[in-house]
């Protein structure tokens, strides 16, 4: 068996290699593609095959017959079902066996504003006639970062996502997911929603936080006029303060949550609760201020 991995210079990419070859799969069996191969070369250096893929350009001999490819998502949001398309023509083209494709929670139905392309690009690969399987991935835990560090420096953090829950994960337990699907039978014709545990509110979100920090950490809960307003007065530019807004709003719709165990299913174990997360970024806080003396 054979395995593409797409985007493997970004963060979900490299660690599904990660646990591909944890999972003793021959590295030359595996080929990590990227738009730029050289920054794969410490890929490369452990026996992985690595080949140009830009989703954006003609796609021409990385993908290969019998091949089991994983499509990771494109980040350039509003071009990604065009990029994925073309990838499923390569892919049909060469006689790809299976393609696996990281989606959202829910696609298919979300008022997610990063729905509509997965839901797409789903359907692209549906009508194609390659089997596939479909990981729909909940919230990377790691996107509440800046918020963590934002609340780490003042105290509190903002937002306008009322009582909506959310299921976050780990991105490395997608990317283990991610690797099980890859390398065992019987998820042709599957699409799982991927759904981390327990699943909190952001006031709940806060409170992970103060409880990692050893302090009280506030949510601002706001309008979605009023946060819009104070992300634009921090100076973020109108792209970015309209995705912030809308992926609140949704968070707050309940499109982030689900209490699908497909995950844990999948995995075999419980999810990585965001408090064991959070507890990480609050060690690597706690060493960076000792490092600086503080
Ligand atoms: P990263 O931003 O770390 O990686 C994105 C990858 O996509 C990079 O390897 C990037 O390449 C690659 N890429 C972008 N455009 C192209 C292109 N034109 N051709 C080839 N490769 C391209 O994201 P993650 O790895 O963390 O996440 C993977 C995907 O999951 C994201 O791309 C996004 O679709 C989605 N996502 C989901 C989230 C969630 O919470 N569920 C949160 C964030 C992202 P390069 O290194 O050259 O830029």
């Amino acid at each position: 068996m054979s395995f593409v991995v797409t985007g493997a210079t970004g963060q979900l990419g490299r660690l599904v290699i990660e646990h591909l070859l944890d999972r003793g799969v021959a590295p030359d069996t595996i080929t990590a593609t990227a738009r730029s191969v050289d920054r794969l070369a410490d890929v490369a250096d452990r026996g992985v095959t690595t080949a140009y893929l830009d989703y954006a350009q003609p796609i021409d001999g990385a993908l290969k017959a019998g091949d089991t490819l994983l499509l990771v998502s494109s980040n350039e949001v509003g071009q990604r079902f065009t990029q994925h398309s073309a990838v499923i023509e390569a892919a049909t083209a060469a006689g790809v066996a299976r393609i696996v494709y990281t989606s959202l929670l829910g696609a298919s139905t979300s008022s997610h504003v990063l729905a509509p392309e997965h839901k797409q690009t789903e359907e692209a690969i549906a009508a194609s006639g390659i089997p596939f399987t479909i990981l729909r991935n909940g919230w990377y835990s790691e996107n509440y970062r800046p918020n963590f560090d934002q609340a780490a420096a003042s105290g509190a953090f903002a937002g306008a996502a009322h009582d909506g829950l959310v299921s976050p994960a780990a991105r490395a337990d997608y990317a283990e997911a991610a690797a099980v699907v890859l390398t065992t039978e019987g998820h042709e014709g599957k699409v799982y929603e991927l759904a981390g545990a327990p699943a909190l509110t952001t006031a709940q979100i806060a409170q992970e936080f103060g409880a990692a920090l050893g302090r009280e950490i506030s949510y601002v809960d706001l309008d979605a006029d009023a946060f819009a307003a104070q992300l634009t007065e921090a100076g973020l530019d109108e792209g970015l303060v309209g995705f912030l807004v809308a992926a609140d709003t949704n968070t707050a719709e309940g499109t982030l949550h689900s209490t699908s165990t497909d995950l844990q299913d999948l995995l075999g174990r419980p999810s990585t609760p965001l408090s064991e997360t959070v507890a990480t970024w609050a060690a690597e806080s706690e060493a960076g201020r000792s490092a600086a003396g503080a």
